[in-house]
């Protein structure tokens, strides 16, 4: 197939190195020169450029850029594209991004690959990224089932798991899943690098390990993104925030009381459920 993928950083660059190896023609459009050519010379595609006129052809495009950027990308796209192609966008945010592209383009899938690293721009970008990963489709009752299943076949060639839920349904979980740890974890690494008695700060750091670095992980990623899952997923973010300190509230007076029992019920169901979330994973 000829597949158009607009902007090449982490997620782009990887969705091209798959997909041109199972034998695509990728045609990659960047904003600026020096990605386009590093994408060409990393074999992320086999074209590419800063002008979206490369994608006259392009029978099905992702769009990859960071979120802020996914509406107006299109709003540009579209006067280059035939009327038949499929589009698709990888933002971790889907309400918004749905409700804006599905009245302007009608052969429009709403995607979220559940796969990523801290790391940003072209040089991030990695093979078999996707592998084993969950990949969300949220189609609506006006998506076309003939667009759905372009994107089902594409998608199924990186050795996804494919998922279908509604975009609200999308932005909630996520908002579980991914942004509330990212909110959590910046605010554990500010409450370390914030401790005032400069002995303990030093001590600290040169105390963390492993589970610092895990911990910490998601937190010290890439702000753009952090700031965009807050903007875009606002609503259901603040939900699972307020869930998330009314549960620390609840260890903080726990601890106050010395209520060792009640601590140890709540650790230990959270131990059992732990391993039920994370099954998958391990
Ligand atoms: P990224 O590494 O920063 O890549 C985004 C790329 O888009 C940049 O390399 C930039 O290329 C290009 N770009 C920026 N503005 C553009 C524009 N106006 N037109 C064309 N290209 C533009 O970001 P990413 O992590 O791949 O994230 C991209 C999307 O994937 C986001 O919507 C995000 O929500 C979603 N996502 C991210 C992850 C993750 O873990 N990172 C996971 C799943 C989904 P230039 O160098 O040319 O400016």
């Amino acid at each position: 197939m000829i597949i158009g993928i607009v902007g090449l950083g982490l997620i782009g660059g990887s969705l091209g190195l798959d997909l041109k190896k199972q034998g695509h023609r990728v045609i990659g459009i960047s904003r600026r020169e020096l990605t386009v050519q590093r994408a060409i010379s990393r074999g992320a595609v086999t074209q590419a450029s800063v002008n979206m006129s490369l994608l006259s052809e392009a029978e099905v495009v992702f769009i990859c850029t960071p979120l802020g950027f996914i509406i107006p990308t299109l709003e540009q796209l579209i006067a280059h594209l035939p009327s038949s192609c499929v589009i698709t966008d990888v933002g971790s945010v889907k309400t918004p991004i749905v409700k804006a592209i599905s009245p302007v383009w009608q052969n429009f899938v709403g995607g979220h690959p559940m796969a990523g690293s801290t790391d940003s721009g072209i040089e991030a970008a990695r093979s078999n990224l996707f592998n084993n990963k969950p990949y969300v489709l949220t189609p609506i009752n006006t998506t076309p089932t003939s667009a759905i299943t372009v994107i089902e076949n594409l998608i199924s060639q990186l050795g996804v798991n494919i998922h279908y839920c509604s975009p609200e349904e999308h932005d909630k979980a996520v908002s579980l899943i991914s942004h509330l740890p990212v909110m959590t974890s910046a605010s554990l690494i500010t409450t370390c690098d914030k401790e005032a008695d400069s002995q303990v700060h030093q001590l600290a750091q040169k105390f963390a390990s492993s589970g610092f670095r895990d911990t910490s992980r998601v937190g010290g990623g890439n702000p753009e993104l952090g700031v965009m899952m807050a903007k875009y997923n606002r609503e259901a973010l603040l939900m699972s925030l307020h869930k998330y300190r009314s549960n620390l509230d609840e260890l903080v007076n726990l601890i106050e009381r010395e209520d060792w029992v009640s601590l140890e019920q709540i650790l230990h169901s959270n131990n059992q459920a732990r391993s039920k979330f994370v099954k998958e994973l391990d």
